[in-house]
């Protein structure tokens, strides 16, 4: 070999070297994938899978008609452009319990006692003969809550003089001037916040009421009318400044910004202020009206219990947690990462060793949910996959807080429940939090296309409500998905400790259950102490007036109960209620009116209590008549 021919090799092996190296570092870049030594993900023996692939259905277009029958006992939406904001009030009266149904027949519409005409009225949106009706109809016995009195001559019939715009106002506060809104007018109860303060940060204009005839319902920021009434002989109108279908969908779609004073742990219920309004005008105005109860078997508050497990030592710690749990007969939800991948984040935890803690987990009657696989803090910029991702090939690398490799929206939720489904086959897996409540847009359809029926992935405060509420597609206002949120209620990260936390976490209990709402509690089985202390104290002082229950038993009774319809025909001072459930239900709860009494029940006879004012119903399933006489 000479001299030139071993420069020519080393040359040559230099290339090849330098094409090695450029290669296996562009190689991210080039293909979108990391390569991921083998030695930082753990394999179980013959384990691959899920081998279906999932797919994320077209958004379809909510269709307003799909809520176009029922009878007149119900509040009828008179629908005056159906390219608006309406799905936001589906989803509201229905969680609130308030029987509805939406029209555009203005004929049709005036055969209820109370009318939402919604999203305006206007010269544009009404014609000169709907306009005189409902001129007519508030006059004449009809009540009417209207939202966005712009024009159409119909100022002097909702009392004030003129309208105009603001984009100035953040701020509804309810004004103790009405029998309405007696019932929310303590502190924290009366505040609809609409926007951050910053002026030119607003997320949606309102509308002042001018020279109001009486005092206003509630006021804006700045003291000028959102909502004004007027009364006549035997009804009363309602308008309201702003657009709150609107502001409804911007709550449950986590668009409001940091509107809330509070991430966690505080009382945040713009939207159930709302809601709870529009309930009461309702109430004061229909004699037959009958709502659907917020909390299961009539008790005051629906409490989940629900444990994060992203920390290779929570396992064996959230044994602890759900021992006392037992012992308290109050099951909870455990969402655990399957953490298959060493990364920053931690070491691996879910192998061999800790799928006997999870076995042991799921015999103290646990419901184990997912926590993801990658519990990544980008998990909101994650692209939405592929939707083949595959246990052991899909390989999501934490690098750092800010940057994570291969991950996909799909990948996270399909390959952990799989993995979850495969190793505990009685639980099937139905809930879903992310890690850091990352929340990609793409969630609420992706949750849909994997199997999954529930999420618990965003705060109560920063959607303004504690009460659960249906997922739109894209967190957007046009189309829905299947899912429902639970949203938290209670978390531990914040400062002060969770273990000093009690008492006003007792207390916002209190204040939650004054309206039925939802309290969910996150705690990280990271460490017991405090943290545990702070479970048995909770559960010691608000078990005698709360529900308990896992995410998916509740999720279970809210969506069986959000397609339970109500409708009331009366002769006279004899009422017959036409209940339908589609999908069983147990200790469904129906609020009468305080004078009827129940005669009789056809179809089920699992009556479980009757309290004035309320029923409590078991085994309830398709169509139940109940009788009444005042
Ligand atoms: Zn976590």
């Amino acid at each position: 070999m000479n001299e030139h021919t071993v420069r020519r090799i080393i040359q040559v092996l230099f290339i090849l070297i330098f094409i090695t190296v450029t290669f296996v570092f562009a190689y991210p870049y080039l293909f979108g994938e990391h390569w991921i030594h083998s030695s930082k993900v753990f394999k179980f023996k013959d384990v691959s899978g899920p081998d279906t692939v999932a797919v994320i259905k077209s958004p379809a277009k909510a269709n307003w008609r799909d809520y176009e029958s029922g009878d007149s006992n119900r509040l009828v939406i008179f629908l005056t452009d159906p390219d608006s904001s309406w799905l936001g009030l589906v989803h509201g009266l229905k969680t609130i319990g308030v029987p509805f149904r939406i029209t555009n027949d203005i004929d049709n519409a005036l055969q209820h006692k109370v009318m939402l005409v919604y999203p305006g009225i206007s010269g544009k949106l009404l014609t000169q003969r709907q306009l005189k009706k409902l001129a007519d109809y508030a006059q004449q016995g009809g009540n009417i809550i209207a939202v966005n009195v712009l024009g159409g001559g119909l100022a002097s019939i909702f009392g004030f003089k003129s309208v105009k715009s603001s984009v100035d106002n953040n701020r509804v506060e309810l004004q103790p001037v009405h029998a309405i809104t007696k019932d929310l007018m303590d502190v924290g109860f009366r505040s609809i916040k609409l926007s951050t303060k910053n002026k030119g940060q607003l997320s949606f204009g309102t509308h002042v009421y001018q020279a109001p005839k009486h005092k206003p319902i509630a006021v804006y920021n700045d003291d000028s009318a959102a909502i004004v009434y007027n009364k006549y002989n035997k009804s009363e109108t309602y308008a309201i400044g702003f657009d709150i279908g609107f502001y409804l969908l911007k709550a449950y779609n986590r668009r409001l910004g940091s509107v809330a004073k509070t991430y966690a742990n505080g009382f945040e219920s713009s939207v159930d202020n709302l809601l709870r309004l529009i309930k009461a005008i309702y109430l004061r105005h229909e004699p037959a009206a009958v709502t659907l109860g917020t909390v299961p078997d009539g008790k005051n508050l629906s409490v989940i219990l629900t444990h994060d497990i992203d920390y290779n030592k929570s396992l064996e710690n959230a044994l602890v947690y759900a021992r006392h749990e037992s012992d308290e007969n109050v099951s909870a939800t455990h969402f655990i990462q399957t953490k298959y991948i060493r990364d920053w984040n931690d070491k691996i935890f879910f192998d061999n060793k800790n799928i006997d803690n999870l076995k042991k987990l799921k015999a103290l009657n646990v419901e184990v949910g997912s926590h993801s696989v990658s519990h990544s803090q980008s998990f909101q910029i994650f692209k939405p996959g592929s939707g083949d991702e595959k246990y052991p090939d899909y390989v999501p690398y934490v690098q750092d807080e800010n940057e994570t490799y291969n991950g996909t929206v799909l990948g996270e939720l399909r390959v952990s429940k799989f993995l979850l489904d495969y190793f505990l086959p009685d639980n099937n897996v139905i809930s879903f939090r992310p890690g850091h409540l990352s929340n990609p847009l793409s969630l609420p359809e992706s949750l849909e296309a994997t199997g999954y029926r529930y999420s618990s992935s965003v705060t109560a405060n920063v959607s303004m409500t504690h009460l659960p509420f249906q997922l739109n597609y894209n967190r957007d206002n046009y189309s829905e998905t299947s899912i429902f949120e639970f949203p938290i209620t209670i978390e531990d990260e914040l400062p002060p400790k969770m273990g000093d936390r009690l008492e006003p976490a007792v207390e916002l209990a209190h204040k939650i259950s004054r309206y039925g709402g939802l309290y969910v509690v996150l705690i990280h089985p990271n460490i017991l102490g405090h943290k545990l202390d702070f479970q048995k104290g909770l559960v010691t002082a608000i078990k005698p007036f709360s529900w308990f229950g896992k995410i998916s038993e509740f999720g279970d009774w809210w969506s069986a109960r959000n397609k339970v319809t109500l409708d009331v025909s009366s002769v006279g001072k004899k009422h017959h209620l036409r209940l339908n459930a589609p999908t069983s239900i147990n200790g469904l709860v129906l609020n009468i009116p305080e004078s009827w009494k129940l005669l009789k029940i056809k179809n089920t006879k699992q009556l479980v209590s009757k309290k004035r004012k309320r029923l409590i119903l078991n085994e309830v399933k398709g169509k139940v008549d109940l009788y009444f006489r005042q």
